[in-house]
């Protein structure tokens, strides 16, 4: 465990957010086809002097870093000023993006006001497959430049793939040009169903059998045990007591959308409490929501996981059953790379 993973398990004891990811805008210049966000639903978005006083808030609670992230966040006028804002607050920031519209001068200020991480959307190797992923002409040959600029001026860049029944099959090649430009890559298999049901994201998810044949591939499941997004994000607890949680949600983590509503993580459907009526201490620390979450977090509630073999390999989700409609805690995407991850291991 590294020493910032073990900062965040103190935090989350104390239930200080370590990590905020902040959406800035539902605004994109994009169109990806698996995205979750509703770009046209921008009416009672906050205005960047209103998403200052969160920033505000957020240092009061102890965050040690936001992640700003969209729709494409540079579509948002006066994001720049966010980001010396937090910066003049002592807190560090990273941000998702496509990188698509970002000048080299650009790049060069985020440098500068010591950006830690740059998270650039990449799903394969191929302008083919890309773009037609994002539904822009050469938006992957931007992505790429940009990406390879920031990585030379020595910025952390982190590639972020989605891997979907359209790309699944470039996990390794990409893999290898990522390493190549010195950008770190990670891949995740969570596809999450839009806002206000404006695409059909779902389509675009692998089909279990595949999913499974994927971590049968040695090469293919170390690539992706070790370059795991997702698994980082959530801070997987792996001590089974009934009391403790299975990971970061409503601990060290937290998701504010564009609105101002509150989420106790980034996939987590329902949001705690609005900051349009609410503090944020007050929806963080006393919301009916909030306690509700906790304790559906504890492991003495995950019930079908108790008996499963696959229980050491598992990073259960509770927000992916809850997307799924499941009672139980076990969403299928855990299911199936759980048991492969098993397989995998003990070679049964
Ligand atoms: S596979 Fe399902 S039941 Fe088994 S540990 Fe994972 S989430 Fe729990
Ligand atoms: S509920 Fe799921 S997505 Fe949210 S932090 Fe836990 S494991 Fe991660």
């Amino acid at each position: 465990m590294g020493i910032l993973d073990k900062m965040e398990r103190k935090l989350a004891l104390k239930r200080i957010p370590f990590a905020v990811t902040f959406e800035v805008t539902k605004k994109c210049n994009l169109d990806c086809v698996h995205c979750y966000v509703d770009h046209r639903d921008t009416k009672h978005e906050l205005s960047i002097k209103e998403q200052m006083k969160i920033i505000d808030e957020l240092d009061d609670l102890g965050v040690v870093y936001i992640t700003f992230s969209g729709g494409e966040l540079f579509n948002k006028e006066g994001v720049w000023d966010l980001f010396e804002y937090t910066r003049s607050k002592n807190m560090g920031f990273k941000v998702i993006t496509s990188a698509t519209t970002l000048t080299k001068p650009q790049m060069e200020y985020l440098k500068e006001l010591g950006i830690l991480e740059v998270g650039i959307s990449i799903y394969s190797d191929k302008e083919e497959v890309h773009d037609k992923i994002t539904k822009r002409k050469g938006s992957l040959k931007k992505s790429v430049e940009a990406a390879t600029y920031l990585s030379k001026m020595g910025v952390k860049v982190v590639s972020k793939t989605l891997i979907m029944n359209v790309n699944y099959k470039d996990i390794r090649v990409l893999y290898d040009m990522m390493i190549s430009l010195g950008i770190i890559p990670t891949f995740d298999l969570s596809i999450i169903n839009s806002e206000n049901n404006v695409r059909d994201t779902k389509k675009y998810s692998l089909k279990k059998s595949d999913i499974y044949q994927l971590f049968k591939d040695k090469e293919v499941s170390d690539i992706l045990l070790d370059s795991k997004s997702m698994d980082e994000y959530c801070n997987m607890n792996y001590n089974f007591q009934p009391e403790d949680p299975r990971c970061s949600i409503a601990r060290s983590i937290m998701w504010i959308d564009s609105k101002g509503d509150v989420y106790p993580c980034l996939v987590y459907p329902e949001p705690l409490g609005s900051l349009k009526t609410h503090s944020l201490k007050d929806i963080w620390y006393n919301s009916d929501k909030v306690k509700e979450v906790l304790e559906l977090s504890k492991y003495k509630n995950y019930l079908s996981c108790h008996v499963c073999k696959a229980n050491p390999y598992c990073s259960p989700c509770i927000a992916m059953t809850k997307l799924e409609n499941r009672k139980d805690s076990c969403s299928s995407g855990s299911y199936y790379r759980a048991f492969a991850n098993k397989e995998l291991v003990e070679g049964v």
